[in-house]
Order: structure tokens, then sequence, then C-alpha cells
């Protein structure tokens, strides 16, 4: 994983700043040449390995900008991270079109294969169909595709990635210049630290001054401020965690209503849930509007077939739609961020105990978009969370969530009526907490944490049996108790009568609830 750190210059002085104004330039043009030469498709297989850079070394090239071999090097290496950058992004970009394209499983499997190799691609750009057929997902049939289809679905690949493709990869900013760790040096003096480099010609150096104190190593990147005449120095270092505090074991519940709520008692992202539903119910409604006009759309495209395009073309466009729908999952993207930066900020988890994201199964919404929505999100956490940790320098650990927002933390009764929405009550009159209003999140998030080292729970057992284990812990321990309140005379004892009572009453209770319970 990497890590950008960044570090600013004093105020550089005029000869200092324009010696690095200079190498900048010249670094900025020779990538822009670079870009310009091999940013075609042919280059793409070669991106990976050194084939390019030692042609050029074995023609003795010189750069024009007058850079030094080293220069001149990573400026290749910058070129390439950036095509390769734009093709992935290319592709990553035309997906959701084959998505609305094919409906057929093998279809899709073959279209996503032709773009997963730097090879095919370049065929199916030259409108070639590529020898082969992908092998078969996982317990799936053969793929089996006629020549037909096959060439179809080149063919759309090829007019989609053109659309998509847009404007090669240029410079525009000429303010940036990285070096290797061969190129720069670190020194202290008196008490000030200094990134020193060579200059653009000649065998001096230029020693930048910097703010504070930190190891610096590997590749940077030196970024030109024009107007504050200093220089960012960005060190793109593998991640160095911050030393893990103490023990700090925190159970965290994501909720529906927020980002993430701690056994702690406190809750990050609150405006979450609001804002995830606002987005579902939008995107549910419009398309319930898109559905209408498509159906009339079709209806008109064998007798009036202009006002069909028409239609096509000014009501059932993808731009509009597709930047409002980009807009709002990054809002939503950035409050998953904040609320995560929150919690390592406010709470220096040691580790962070949360259910297990990979099995995660959506709640039984209203809308199929609504359900798909708490999916992705689940995705996006999963995604960013391992990262926000070690960053933070915690560390996180998954644990079976089954149930763990019905059970009370006091007594262990687990009972799907003791949740209702995000309240929680216990239902068992023995319980001392007994009609004591606690936060449900607040709750999941407390059984969590006890799962983290649960000798009976594991990841991986199943929810029937996480229902059993936890069943028998409770009847276990209210057995204790009665045994306990027997031996001690101090706590009123109740009659065998009403006692009996009590049993019989939460048993058929209890057994009728842990029937169909749905866990989580
Ligand atoms: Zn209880």
């Amino acid at each position: 994983m990497k890590r950008t750190q960044i570090r600013t210059s004093e105020e550089l002085n005029t000869g200092k700043f324009n010696e690095i104004v200079r190498l900048v330039e010249a670094f900025a043009a020779q990538k822009d040449d670079f870009l310009v030469a091999y940013s075609h498709l042919k280059y793409l297989s070669h991106l990976k390995d050194n084939h390019i850079r030692d042609a050029l070394t074995k023609k003795k090239f010189v750069s024009p900008y007058g850079l030094k071999t080293r220069a001149r090097n990573m400026a290749l290496a910058e070129a390439f991270s950036t095509i390769d950058t734009y093709w992935q992004r290319t592709i990553k970009g035309i997906k959701k079109y084959i998505y609305r394209r094919f409906d057929d499983e093998q279809e899709r499997h073959y279209a996503f294969w032709l773009l997963r190799r730097c090879g095919h691609l370049s065929l199916v750009m030259n409108g070639i169909i590529p020898k082969g057929i992908p092998k078969p997902k996982k317990g799936k049939p053969k793929v089996v595709l006629t020549v037909e289809r096959k060439r179809d679905i080149v063919s759309f690949l090829r007019r989609t990635l053109r659309r998509y493709l847009g404007e090669r990869p240029r410079v525009h900013l000429k303010r940036s210049m990285v070096f290797d760790a061969e190129m720069y040096r670190v020194f202290e003096e008196s008490g000030r630290q200094y990134v020193s480099v060579s200059k653009f010609s000649g065998y001096g150096r230029i020693a930048i001054p910097l703010k504070g104190r930190q190891a610096i190593n590997g590749i940077i990147r030196v970024i030109l401020d024009r107007n504050a005449r200093t220089v960012e120095i960005h060190v793109v270092g593998d991640l160095t965690p911050e030393p893990i505090p103490e023990e700090n074991i925190i159970g965290g519940d994501f909720g529906q209503t927020e980002v993430l709520a701690t056994d702690t008692g406190n809750k990050y992202g609150p405006s979450f849930g609001k804002d995830l539903r606002a987005y579902a119910d939008m995107v549910d409604k419009k398309c319930c509007q898109r559905n209408k006009i498509h159906v009339f759309e079709k209806s008109l495209r064998a007798t009036v077939p202009e006002k069909a395009r028409c239609i096509r073309k000014n009501n059932l466009g993808y731009k509009k739609w597709d930047r409002r729908k980009a807009g709002a999952v990054g809002r939503i993207k950035t409050e998953v961020n904040t609320a995560l930066n929150r919690l390592i900020d406010e709470e220096h988890p040691s580790i962070l105990v949360h259910e297990d994201l990979s099995n995660y199964k959506p709640p039984r919404g209203k809308g199929k978009f609504s359900r798909n929505c708490h999916f992705w999100f689940r995705s996006v956490l999963s995604d960013r969370l391992p990262f926000k940790l070690q960053v933070g320098g915690s560390d996180s650990q998954a644990v079976n969530p089954a149930y763990s927002s019905q059970t009370c933390p006091s007594c262990g009764y687990v009972d799907r009526k003791n949740r209702n929405g995000d309240r929680f009550r216990c239902r068992n009159p023995d319980c001392p907490d007994n009609g004591v209003v606690l936060d449900a999140d607040v709750v999941g998030a407390r059984n969590l944490k006890t799962r983290m080292d649960d000798p009976e729970i594991r990841l991986w057992t199943s929810k029937e049996r996480v229902r059993d284990i936890l069943v028998k812990r409770f009847e276990a321990r209210r057995l204790e108790g009665k045994r306990a309140k027997a031996v001690d005379p101090t706590v009123p004892a109740k009659t065998p009568d009403t006692a009996m009572i009590s049993v019989h009453k939460e048993r058929s209770l209890g057994e009728r609830n842990y029937n169909g319970v749905v866990g989580g």
C-alpha cells in the first residue's frame, strides 16, 4: 500500500527557484514527448517491462531538453504510468456500457475477456476477432458463441472504446518532477532538514530547505508553487504505519442510519443513512420515469422514427444522468472516508472489531436498488477500511455478525423483538437492564467486540449454530443466577409457582421468535 506524505519548503531565493523551474520544465517537456510517442495502443503491452527504455539506451537517445539519463528514465516511467492509468480508466469506464448492452452472461464474459488483455485490445481496436475463447467461469458451462455474435461484440467494443477514449494524455501543467533515491540527498544543518538535487547543468547541487523534520526516502515528487516561490515534496513511500497505540479494542457496527457506531457510544457519519436513502430514492424515481419514456419511445419507433430518435437523444441520454449519479456517489464516499478518519483521530483504536463484510447480505428493504445501495456501501467500506486503519496505525478484525443486534449484552437474551428500528430494549423480564432503552447500533458494536475472542462463535460458524450457542449460554446463565439466588437468603426468591410460569412464558416466547429470525 502506498501513502503520500507532503512536505513544504521554506521560501526559496530567486537563484534556487529558477534552477528548479528549469529542471521541472525540462522534465515536463520530455514527459510530454514520451506521452505523445507511446500512448498508442501498440505499446500498451510494453508499459510494464523495460523494452522501450532499453531500446532508447541502445539507440544512445539524448534528451532534446538536456535531461541527464537518470532523469530521462524517470520521465519515461512517469509517462508510462500516466498512459497505463489512461487505459485502465477507459476500460473501467466502458464496463457499464457492456452491462447495458449485453444481457447474456456468456456475451458479457467474452467482452470482459477481450478487455483484460493488452494483446486482445489492440486486435479489437483494429476490428479483428482474436483467436480463442475465454475459460468458463467456475461452475458455468463452456462458452459457446457464434462468429456473428463475436463480431458484434468486437465491433461494439471498438465503437465504445473509440467514443470513450477522448483525448490522449498530455502534460498540461508543467509543475512537477520525479526523483528516485539516487537523484537526491537528505541532510541536516543547524537543525534544519534539506533535500538536495543535482543542478540542471554542471555539477553543483541545489539544497532545498524544508519545514519540519521527518524521514524522506524512496521516490519523491517535487511540485512547484510559483506564487509562493516554494516547492512541495511528496514522498511516495511504502506505507509506514503510525506506532500502534496501547491496547484499545473498539467494537464498531456499520449501521443503517450512520456509517459507524462504536461500543463506546459514539457515532460517526450520522446523516449517512439519510443520504444513501435519498440517493436510492432519486435513482428509483428517475429510473421509473425513464422506463415510461422508453416504452413510449419504443411505440414510436415504427411509425415516427424521427421523433423516437429525438426522444432517445434528448430524454434518454446517459451523459447528464451519469454525471448526476457520479456526484451523489462521490458525496457518499466522502462521508464514509470522513467518518473513518474521525474514528481513528478521536478514539485511536488499536483494533477495530467489525462485522465480516465479505458475506454481507443486504437487509430486506423496499426497493431492489435500495438493497443494492447498501451492498455497494459495504463494498466501499471493505475497500477503504483496511487502508484507513493501517494508515492510522490500527488493525481490524472481522467477526461473525449473526444476531449481534438482537442479543442483550447484559443477560444474553436473544430475541428479534429486542430490537425495534434503532432502539434496543431487552425483553427478558429478569434482565438487570430490563426497561432500559439502548441504542441498537451501539449494542451491536458491544456484541461484536465480545466476538473477537469468542471460543465458539467463529467467522465461519453458521447462523443456526450461532443461535444455538447463544440460547444455550443464556439458559446456563439464567440457571446459575437462580442457584445463586437460592443460596443467598438476602435476595428474595420467587415462589416456585411464579418461577415456573415465567420459565414457561419465556420458553414459548423464545421458541416462537427463534424460528425464522433474520440475523444481523
Ligand atoms: Zn437482557
